[in-house]
C-alpha cells in the first residue's frame, strides 16, 4: 500500500532522493566504498561537505561573511549551546511564542540571563513591532516557525537593535530567505534537509570568538568554523542525505519552487479545514504556519477515530504534538502536493455523513 507520512520529523524524503541514497549506501560515486564507509577526512567526504555548503550558499544567498557549520546535537542541544557560544558574560532576549521557544528559553536559562522581550499565547504571534528588545542584550532569539503550535512568522522581523538569532528547524529551505537580518540561524536536519543527526548552523563571523570556556569542543562554533566542521567526526551520512536533498531542491527549481509547492499543500488543507466547521483550526488565521497545519474535531473520541481511519488509508502520523493534542499535518519539503490533496480528499470522505 502507498502511504503518505505527515510526521513532524524525521520527515518524508522525496522518492528520487531515496533512490540516490539507496545507491549511495552501496557505493558512493565510483569510490568503491559505501557513503557510510567514507572516512570524514578523505577527499570524497571533503567534496561532499564542500558541495553541500556551496548548494546551501547558492539556495539562500548566504553572504561571504557567514560560516556554514555542519554540527550534531539537534536544535534542542543548541538551545544551550548557542547561549554558551554567543552571550559572553551578557544576557539575551527571547521571544516566547510557543512550545519550542519555551524550550529554548528553559535550556538557555541555566547558562545566561534570559529576558522575555515578548510573549504570545501559543495560537497567535507576538507582533514584532511590539517586541521590547533591550539594547544591551547579546542577542535576541526567536522561533520562526512554532512546529508544535502550528504558527509561523511570515517574514523576519524588521529592524532588530541587537544580533538576531533564529531557530528555523521547521521552515529553513521551505522558501527564499534573506540571511542578512540574522546573526545566526540554526536548524535540525530531519525536517527539510533530510536526516536526523545533522544540525546546521549559519553564523555571521562577528559572532565567533567568545565561546564560554568549558564548552565541549565539538560544540564550540569558533573551533568548528576554524576546522571546517571537522573537530570530530561529523554525522557523515546525514551530511550525505543533506547533499542529496539540496541537489534535489536545486533540480526542482530552488526555494521559490519549494515555497509555491508549500503554499499549494497548505492551501488545500486549510480550505478543507475552513469549509463548514466540522474541522476547526485553533490558530489565529494570520499566524497560521504553512508547514505545520493544526486542526481539531468536535471531540477527542472523533479525533481518535479519524487517526485510526487515516492510518488504515495510508495517511500516517497525523496526531498533534503530545503536549498540545489535536491533529496536525506537517508539510515539509519531502511531502508531495498529491499527499496534501489526497489527505484533503480523505478529510472530505471522513466528514461525509458525520457533519
Ligand atoms: C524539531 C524542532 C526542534 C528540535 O529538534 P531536535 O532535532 O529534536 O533537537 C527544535 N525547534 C523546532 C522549531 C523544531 O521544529
Amino acid at each position: 500500500m502507498g502511504v503518505y507520512s505527515f510526521a513532524s520529523g524525521p520527515a518524508s524524503l522525496p522518492p528520487p532522493v531515496k533512490e540516490w541514497l539507496a545507491h549511495d549506501v552501496v557505493q558512493w560515486g565510483a569510490s568503491g566504498q559505501s557513503a557510510l564507509e567514507l572516512p570524514f577526512s578523505c577527499a570524497q567526504f571533503e567534496r561532499i561537505l564542500a558541495e553541500a555548503e556551496t548548494d546551501i550558499r547558492a539556495l539562500l544567498g548566504v553572504p561571504q561573511n557567514y560560516r556554514v557549520l555542519f554540527l550534531q546535537g539537534g536544535a534542542f542541544a543548541h538551545f544551550s549551546l548557542l547561549a554558551m557560544n554567543l552571550a559572553g558574560d551578557g544576557g539575551a532576549d527571547y521571544i516566547e511564542s510557543g512550545l519550542w521557544s519555551q524550550r529554548a528559553i528553559a535550556e538557555a536559562s541555566p547558562w545566561i540571563g534570559v529576558r522575555i522581550a515578548a510573549r504570545g499565547d501559543g495560537t497567535s504571534l507576538p507582533d514584532p513591532a511590539a517586541w521590547d528588545i533591550c539594547s544591551s542584550a547579546a542577542y535576541c532569539h526567536y522561533t520562526s516557525n512554532e512546529t508544535a503550535n502550528g504558527i509561523a512568522f511570515e517574514r523576519p522581523p524588521g529592524h532588530c537593535p541587537v544580533p538576531l538569532v533564529a531557530d528555523m528547524s521547521a521552515d529553513l529551505f521551505t522558501r527564499p530567505l534573506p540571511v542578512e537580518p540574522f546573526a545566526l540561524i540554526y536548524a535540525s536536519g530531519q525536517k527539510n534537509l533530510g536526516a536526523a543527526g545533522l544540525t546546521l548552523v549559519i553564523v555571521r563571523e562577528d559572532q565567533l570568538g567568545r565561546c564560554r570556556p568549558g564548552t565541549p569542543a565539538p560544540f564550540d562554533y569558533t573551533r568548528q568554523a576554524k576546522e571546517n566542521s571537522k573537530v570530530n567526526t561529523p554525522a557523515t551520512f546525514a551530511v550525505v542525505v543533506a547533499h542529496r536533498m539540496l541537489r534535489w531542491l536545486i533540480a526542482t527549481g530552488g526555494l521559490s519552487a519549494a515555497e509555491s509547492c508549500l503554499r499549494r499543500k497548505a492551501g488545500v488543507l486549510y480550505s478543507e479545514i475552513d469549509r463548514d466547521g466540522f474541522y476547526v483550526s485553533p490558530v489565529e488565521p494570520t499566524s497560521r504556519s504553512p508547514v505545520n497545519v493544526r486542526f481539531h474535531l468536535a471531540s477527542p473520541r472523533l479525533e481518535s477515530l479519524f487517526l485510526r481511519e487515516a492510518e488504515a488509508n495510508g495517511f500516517l502520523h497525523l496526531a498533534g504534538h503530545p503536549q498540545i493534542g489535536g491533529l496536525r499535518a506537517n508539510l515539509y519539503n519531502g511531502v508531495p502536493v498529491e499527499a496534501a490533496e489526497a489527505l484533503a480528499g480523505f478529510m472530505k470522505e471522513f466528514r461525509r455523513g458525520r457533519g
